[in-house]
């Protein structure tokens, strides 16, 4: 479960990691409020489960109640990448003199954690890593010992924090190490940790996954699961039994079987290269026994999302055949359109497997407007781009 910046503070703040004073509002009357609360000048943040909100327009510094009150009316209700802000975080404003970037993280290539620290925070750390790699260290984290004091040093050392801030920094970065494990995350990322100008090391950004799989160990982690009010798609697909993840693309995905669905995100990311560098809108799984109701439900949920430019529907005909994914693909269809509900961005169709012949023969014949057939996964892919990039 990835959780909101707030939600990371939150952690953050139990275990003695420095972080400002902050409220969390859902109107700009509250944010108002909480500046008043807070004493003033604030920064108004965007809680969306997506990064560069900076960038998106939105984090913003206020002057002022009145101030914080208009900034955050322009950032609720704002979408980015997908997302719609509907609560912001009003945070004491912090003067900043230097940001570094420090993130702990599982490496599952090398079977153990990894921490990733740069003095150069503040921007898109794989850029910094692209045009500078020597300014990222990259340093293996043993499981069994940690993140001690002098891990820590060594850490800030390795990724050339200035030396007066190596003592504060080791101390933070021990800190986030003990919520990384104390609370079975398997992501804890700071962009930036800085330096304030009265010479504080601050977490001013948190990022934080936690690890479904210890849930039962953190019977208070059930507080930070979305309600209604987190993200609309995924709500709608939980409720309609799919397997769904919203990403921040623009190609939606549709699939056969987890393990083909997550094969179909690296080849649609790896044909995107080739056409504006497009991205998969999502994940979606509808499992082997797709019918023609599972199929509409999927449709439905992708088609619903602003983001998404084209779909790709790849299917692998198995014990479910081809002919039944293609009848199903039909009446999908047109059970969207006696909705209501016009199907108009291009559909790219990939069969293959058991009756594929069979199945691509009912989409022809049905000749369906906005659907495409391409025989392989990786020419459906490119067309899938292709498409999103046109439009
Ligand atoms: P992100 O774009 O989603 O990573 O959002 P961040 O919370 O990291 O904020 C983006 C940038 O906004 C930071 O790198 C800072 O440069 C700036 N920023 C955020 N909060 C403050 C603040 O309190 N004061 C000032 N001066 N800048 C801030
Ligand atoms: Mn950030």
């Amino acid at each position: 479960m990835d959780l909101y910046e707030h939600q990371a503070k939150q952690l953050f703040a139990e275990h003695g990691v420095p972080v400002g004073r902050r409220q969390l509002a859902a109107t700009p009357q509250q944010a108002r409020l909480s500046a008043e609360h807070l004493g003033g000048r604030v920064a108004i943040k965007a809680q969306v489960k997506t990064g560069g909100r900076g960038k998106a327009g939105g984090v913003k510094v206020a002057s002022g109640p009145a101030d914080a009150e208009d900034k955050a009316r322009q950032i609720l209700g704002m979408d980015i990448k997908g997302h719609t802000v509907h609560t912001v975080l009003v945070e004491e404003a912090t003067a900043i003199a230097e940001e570094y970037y420090v993130s702990f993280l599982l490496d599952r290539a090398n079977r153990t954690f990894l921490c990733i620290a740069s003095a150069e925070g503040g921007v898109d750390i794989e850029q910094v890593a692209e045009s500078d790699p020597d300014a990222v260290a990259k340093i293996p984290v043993n499981p069994l010992t940690g993140v001690d004091r002098a891990k820590a040093l060594e850490i800030v050392t390795a990724a050339r924090f200035p030396e007066d801030v190596r003592d504060a920094s080791a101390d933070v970065l021990v800190k986030l190490w003990e919520v990384f494990v104390g609370e079975d995350a398997t992501l804890v990322e700071v962009n930036p940790l800085v330096k304030t100008a009265s010479g504080e090391i601050v977490a001013l950004d948190g990022k934080v996954t936690l690890d479904d799989n210890a849930a039962e160990r953190h019977p208070q982690h059930a507080g930070f699961a979305d309600t209604a009010a987190g993200d609309a798609l995924e709500a709608r697909a939980k409720e309609k039994g799919l397997n769904y993840v919203k990403l921040d693309g623009e190609v939606g995905v549709i699939g056969n079987g987890a393990g083909l669905v997550m094969s179909t995100l690296d080849v649609v990311a790896y044909a995107g290269e080739g056409f504006n560098g497009v991205k998969p809108a999502n994940f979606l799984d509808i499992g082997g026994g797709a019918s023609a109701e599972v199929m509409a439900n999927g449709l439905d949920i992708i088609l619903g999302d602003p983001a998404v430019k084209s779909v790709f529907v790849n299917v692998f005909g198995g014990i479910t055949a081809c002919d039944a994914v293609a009848n199903g693909i039909v009446q999908a269809l047109e059970l969207l359109e006696s909705r209501g509900e016009s199907v108009d961005k291009p559909l790219v169709v990939r069969l293959d497997g058991n009756n594929a012949e069979l199945g691509r023969s009912i989409l022809t014949e049905r000749a369906h407007a906005a659907v495409q057939q391409v025989d392989t996964m990786d020419g459906a892919a490119a067309r899938a781009a292709e498409l999103a990039a046109a439009r």
